[in-house]
């Protein structure tokens, strides 16, 4: 053949028709086959990625779920044990073959209600790592209705692509996290009075994300505009949790607790009431009390609530979960060579100022960086090798001023 006449052996495009044209063994490619082969290329492996997902998914039953969340997260049974079913179903609903009953399993998205600190964005994280699915956090408190200041509920979807390295199928098997929902609650029981913009009108634009549907997501995030190019998200197969304080909402549930007393009174109906968790208490109607619309309810089916820490939940966060945070420090010191032991009674000491300042779970770690700074910055050029911190030591580090400091930015 002569020279000039070379051609792809794939399209047939003549040498002079392609910019490059790549010599094999017995044949050639050009550079417009190479692009299409490598496009296959990756479809394929998306496939594959997909293949491997929904395996990985069908191994994990609820109670290895829940195994799973107790190697990090303390306490919180209830939670985790709702959670766990939840997070089974939605994947079963997911992976389910296509079938001709008319039984369809609706979604089970989740709501938790509880104080700050009680480790709902740690549940949130710790399922969606267990499940290896991309997870987005997103602060309700951002979101406007389309056309006033502030992000589009869609801002959630771009998040979601973000976190899935742009990975359509990815996403559209991802955990939605928003912080925050009590937030977004309407401001008064009565509807109408005026336009509620951060309120009524986000939690109107979320029921469509929670429900499933296609929505164009802006890849960059920002506002809708018309010549951006959008990415369609199905949010069909999305789990979205939403969690929030509710502050105020144990009035409402008490008020209803004693309505039902006097309602229905009978001798074997006193149940006693544990006045310091009244969450526990909590049902759908609540949050309705408290502002979310019926709608929203409607479709965050799984209700659930987070016990308040106390003391000795505290002490086992320092020292139990897989990464707890005396764990992470004794490794910082031990990749200097330093043996990092901390006493019983420190431990006590730092639960006990923790409790007294209100710090909750996240003040642990400011009080333990508190304790530790000097010793972190002395310790790996000084050449000492031990750091055994005791109650007095800890004492030492930690001044009234330092206690009032963190409580001020708790
Ligand atoms: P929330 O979302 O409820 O405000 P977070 O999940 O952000 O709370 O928790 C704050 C910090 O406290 C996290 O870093 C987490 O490590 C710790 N924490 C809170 N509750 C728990 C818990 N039950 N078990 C382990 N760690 C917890």
């Amino acid at each position: 053949m002569a020279k000039e006449e070379l051609e792809c052996s794939f399209c047939g495009r003549k040498k002079p028709e392609t910019n490059l044209l790549i010599a094999g063994l017995d044949a050639h490619i050009c550079d417009r086959c190479i692009e299409q082969a490598h496009g296959i290329v990756l479809e394929e492996s998306k496939q594959t990625d997909n293949a491997e997902l929904s395996s990985e998914l069908m191994l994990k039953k609820p109670q290895q779920i829940k195994a799973f969340l107790d190697e990090y997260i303390i306490g919180q049974e209830y939670t985790k044990k709702v959670m766990s079913v939840a997070v089974y179903n939605h994947y079963k609903r997911l992976l389910q073959p296509p079938t001709d009953d008319d039984i369809e399993i609706q979604k089970s998205n989740i709501v938790m209600v509880g104080q700050t600190g009680t480790g709902k964005t740690l549940m949130a994280k710790t399922v969606a790592r267990m499940l290896n699915v991309p997870l987005a956090i997103v602060d309700a408190t951002v979101l406007t209705e389309a056309g006033y200041v502030g992000e589009d509920v869609e801002s959630i979807l771009t998040r979601l692509l973000q976190a899935a390295d742009y990975n359509l199928e990815k996403a559209e098997k991802g955990i939605v996290f928003i912080d925050e929902i009590d937030k977004i609650a309407r401001k008064s029981d009565n509807p109408s009075i005026t336009r509620d913009v951060s309120g009524e009108g986000v939690q109107q634009a979320l029921l469509k994300l929670l429900e499933g549907t296609v929505v164009n997501v802006p890849p960059k995030g920002g506002r809708k505009h018309p010549d951006q190019k959008f990415i369609e998200v199905n949010t069909e197969h999305i789990l979205f949790i939403a969690g929030g304080a509710f502050d105020g909402i144990e009035r409402v549930i008490s008020k209803r607790l004693n309505m039902a007393a006097i309602g229905y009174k009978s001798s074997h109906d006193d149940e006693i009431v544990d006045k310091d968790n009244m969450l526990q208490y909590i049902i759908p109607k609540d949050l309705k009390d408290f502002g979310l619309i019926p709608e929203i309810i409607g479709r965050l089916p799984v209700l659930t609530y987070m016990d308040p820490l106390d003391a000795n939940t505290l002490r086992a966060i320092l020292t139990e979960p897989k990464n707890a945070i005396i764990k992470q420090y004794k490794k910082l010191f031990d990749m200097d060579e330093i043996e990092f032991t901390i006493t019983n009674g420190a431990l006590d000491y730092i639960v006990e100022k923790a409790i007294e300042y209100k710090l909750g779970a996240r003040g642990l770690r400011s009080l333990c960086e508190e304790i530790l700074t000097d010793a972190m910055f002395e310790m790996p050029s000084s050449g000492e090798n031990k750091l055994n911190v005791t109650k007095s030591y800890a004492e030492n580090k930690l001044t009234k001023t330092t206690l009032k400091k963190l409580k001020a930015v708790s």
